[in-house]
């Protein structure tokens, strides 16, 4: 058995997978992953409660109607919130500690996640304003991999009150 002790135990073990698959982006995806290939964030409109979502999902939760639209929204924006990743995990590819954080970008009306880069750490904080940073244009591809990651932009924090409801 290979809890005997003195035997060898195999802990881990790497192997090769590969999955295959198409993806049916859809009519609000769609225009969401072609700008992220440009180097542009797009998001699309409720037509109801005027909210901007990104990535688009096709529906506003709120109204249960169609999005609509290409909104073209900043590549900057604000840290809503964050976390510090300690903690090391196999196939890290980021050294620890790292950050993760919803970001808002300027226009939108939800937050998404992503790495913050160039700051230490313990400086990160909410109400931060960043940017993106993107792969070089001939790496874009329709995928979020198209964003680096974020880094401070030299604006002064944002105030409490212009975020606080996206939390
Ligand atoms: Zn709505």
């Amino acid at each position: 058995m290979a809890d005997r002790p003195g035997s060898d135990q195999v802990t881990t073990l790497d192997t090769p997978i590969r999955l295959d698959y198409h993806f049916s982006a859809g009519a609000a995806a769609t225009p969401y992953l072609r700008g992220l290939a440009e180097g542009k964030f797009v998001g699309q409109r409720c037509p109801v409660c005027r909210k901007v979502y990104i990535p688009p999902r096709g529906s506003c939760p709120t109204d249960g109607v169609a999005t609509e639209g290409a909104e073209v929204l900043a590549d900057k924006g604000t840290v809503t919130t964050y976390c510090v990743v300690n903690v090391p995990f196999a196939g890290q590819s980021i050294e620890i500690p790292y950050i993760c954080a919803q970001v808002l970008l300027d226009g939108a009306d939800i937050s998404f996640m992503s790495l913050i880069q160039e700051i230490p750490a313990d400086q990160v904080r909410m109400g931060l304003r960043v940017e993106a940073v993107w792969v070089p244009p001939e790496e874009r591809g329709p995928t979020l991999a198209s964003v680096e990651y974020f880094r401070p932009n030299g604006e002064p924090d944002a105030d409490y009150d212009s975020y606080k409801a996206y939390l």
